[in-house]
């Protein structure tokens, strides 16, 4: 075992190899608050990569409603349950990670799911915490809660799957970090699906393979966002790289929402893996639920998001989201608009701080009729 250091955690960690960072690393900000669960990022997902013979239960992309919702079932509860205490002193875990809590013979703690744990992707969907009265309406926050939770591969920077392969088949691209599965090495003997803890690997039954995201790396290395990004009907995503925090810079959009606002967090960082995909908490959900999932920086999160209106760079950065197609290294804001911007500080896109509004009269003279959306 080798002794590594995740930033997340806030202190060093078992590891079963010595800490090798790649020279980029593949990294996202959800925005959860902006998710609608219309499942096109899903669907562009499943068309793309997985549409063939016994790929029919893989989800390299899903969206669960939180709290009931999960798939495979109940992926999250069942490391939970046999996790030890998870507890915080500030900034640093003072629990276990997986990685520490392996029992003797076992690099990872883990659990495979069964065949029927995959039968029900959609279970709890829209499911709220408590009964509302037929005829009540939902009044958030004070009444009963959801959210949307998409979910992808975290291309971790200490990934479980890659450890707990015999083969030596899982591999992380060193020059961004992806995470891979070499189709020719692999056996499928599914040590990988019962080591992520996000059960983000996937058996296929015809090949007698293990599968999962790839990020669409041949579109990262044409400098494209994946396909669940750029046809995110919500505009909740935004992709990226992602530096260490003593080498965050400001204007780099995805340093500049995790480690100099914090306002984007790793989804249970107590797991040791130090994932690559970061949340904006949904502000509307009780803190206690949000920081067993997103760890001890929820509070100041949601307060900085909630004053983005009056945050210029915030609120502009945020308009960046799903506004092209092209990854984003830099981005700038100069008065009232804001640019996305390559690695060689040319302009990608450009948009305005805020949107013009336009209210439509109800009654349009030229055509006679009126229209309106409201009763
Ligand atoms: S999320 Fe799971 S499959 Fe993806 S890199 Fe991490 S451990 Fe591996
Ligand atoms: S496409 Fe975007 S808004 Fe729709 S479910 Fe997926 S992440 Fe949410």
């Amino acid at each position: 075992m080798a002794l590594v250091y995740n930033w997340q955690i806030g202190r060093s960690m078992s590891y079963w190899y010595p800490e090798n960072r790649p020279k980029r690393q593949f990294a996202a900000v959800f925005d959860i608050n902006k998710c609608i669960a219309c499942q096109t990022c899903t669907l562009a997902c499943k068309t793309t990569w997985t549409s063939g013979k016994g790929q029919e239960y893989m989800l390299w992309n899903n969206v669960e409603s939180k709290p009931f919702g999960c798939y495979p079932l109940a992926w999250d509860l069942s490391l939970l349950e046999r996790l030890d205490l998870q507890s915080w002193q500030q900034a640093a875990y003072t629990g276990r990670t997986v990685f520490e809590a392996a029992e003797a013979g076992e690099r990872v703690l883990g659990w495979r799911p069964n065949d029927l744990d995959y039968a029900y992707p959609n279970v709890g969907e829209d499911d709220c915490t408590g009964r509302v009265d037929r005829g009540a309406a939902l009044h958030l926050p004070h009444l009963h809660w959801f959210f949307y939770l998409a979910r992808i591969c975290n291309h971790c920077t200490y990934p479980a799957c890659l450890v707990s392969c015999p083969r030596g088949s899982i591999y992380k691209r060193p020059e961004d970090g992806i995470v891979l599965v070499d189709q020719r090495r692999c056996r499928g003997y599914r040590e990988c699906v019962k080591a992520c803890p996000y059960k983000k690997v996937f058996y296929n039954p015809l090949t007698g393979t293990s599968e999962k995201c790839i990020a669409c790396f041949p579109k990262i290395e044409a400098k494209q966002q994946p396909q669940c990004f750029v046809n995110c009907i919500g505009k909740i995503r935004l992709a990226g790289w992602l530096s260490t925090p003593e080498r965050a810079r400001a204007d780099n959009p995805l340093d500049y929402l995790v480690h100099v606002r914090k306002i984007a967090l790793p989804l249970f960082p107590q797991f040791g893996l130090e994932p690559n995909v970061y949340y904006i908490p949904p502000i509307h959900v009780p803190g206690a639920f949000l920081t067993q999932l997103f760890g001890p920086g929820v509070p100041a999160a949601i307060d900085a998001y909630r004053k983005a209106p009056d945050d210029p760079d915030l609120a502009g950065l945020l308009e960046l989201f799903g506004c092209t197609e092209r990854v984003v290294p830099r981005w700038e804001r100069s008065g009232d608009w804001v640019a996305a911007l390559d690695d060689q500080g040319k302009e990608i896109v450009r948009v305005p701080l805020r949107e013009p509004v336009y209210v439509r009269q109800a009654f349009d003279a030229r055509h006679q009729v009126t229209r309106t959306n409201c009763p």
